[in-house]
């Protein structure tokens, strides 16, 4: 797989729960590392989802929430991720649940994790870090510290609901703190080509936002729910089952739209 010209960061993030933010970070990190691209997997949720599918530590050790607020150096609490020579992961930890109230009284409290991750970005060719379910100021460091921004959606009933506000906050954050942010695509995640609300779902975000839709969606697939209890992916376990091989061409797909908008 090609490598990109400097270090590309994404921020995948969805503020509705549930929709596939980690299993689309951590399969898609998986997919670009065992094509012999350096990858880092940034856990930056309190649940520690993307750790534990990562098969990394992440209870009582330090982790993002100590990087953010500046007691450790990021190098320090990079961890490997066994199994992938090219895959690293910063581990969420337990005390990242206080970040969004402890940050709020930092100085560049939205710019944490950018100033961290421009220390240790050149060394990998793609970042992708994994956001909670909220715009709370950890999903803004994301935003502020990312040029890619991939939203996972699961065609049901409320799936546009909240998309207005998410967008919103991008082009705030655009206008305000990352003019090079950009809006790179919606995933349909958890998708069912047979039913018929998925089906109306996925239209209406055809025609609203068009080739911004990726081409590749992910069915629903019981092996991508089943790694994380394994501590790893899809794509590692299992690389031939439906859902790994939707991720992998997934990560075709990715690496395509970023080489023609180079
Ligand atoms: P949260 O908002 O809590 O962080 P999330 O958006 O990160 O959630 P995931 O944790 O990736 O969502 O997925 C939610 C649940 O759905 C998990 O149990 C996961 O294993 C399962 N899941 C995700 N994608 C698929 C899929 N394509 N097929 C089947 N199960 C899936
Ligand atoms: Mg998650």
């Amino acid at each position: 797989m090609a490598k990109p010209a400097s270090t590309r960061i994404f921020t995948v993030a969805n503020q509705k729960g549930g929709v596939g933010k980690t299993t689309t970070t951590v399969n898609i990190a998986a997919a670009l590392s065992m094509g012999g691209l350096r990858v880092l997997v940034v856990d930056l949720d309190p649940q520690g989802n993307a750790s534990t599918a990562l098969g990394v530590p992440h209870r009582d050790i330090e982790g993002v929430y100590d990087v953010l607020m500046g007691s450790a150096q990021i190098s320090s609490v990079i961890q490997k991720v066994a199994g992938f020579p090219a895959l690293d992961c910063v581990p969420s930890n337990s005390s990242l649940a206080n970040a969004e109230v402890n940050l709020v009284s930092m100085v560049a409290r939205e710019l944490r994790l950018k100033e961290a991750l421009d220390e240790i970005s050149p060394n990998y060719d793609y970042i992708f870090i994994d956001c909670p379910p909220s715009l709370g100021l950890l999903t803004i460091n994301a935003f502020a510290a990312s040029r890619e921004l991939m939203i996972p959606i699961q065609c049901e009933y409320y799936a546009l609901e909240g998309l207005t506000d998410l967008l919103n906050t991008v082009r705030l954050m655009q206008s305000k703190l990352n003019p090079e942010l950009e809006f790179l695509g919606i995933l349909r995640t958890m998708y069912d080509k047979r039913n018929n609300l998925a089906i109306q779902v996925s239209a209406q975000l055809v025609e609203h936002f068009n080739e911004q839709v990726f081409y590749v969606s992910i069915p629903r697939a019981v092996r991508l729910a089943e790694a994380p209890s394994h501590g790893s992916t899809a794509v590692a376990i299992d690389p031939e089952s439906a859902g790994a091989q939707s991720y992998l061409r997934l990560a075709r797909e990715l690496l395509k739209r970023l080489k023609e908008a180079e």
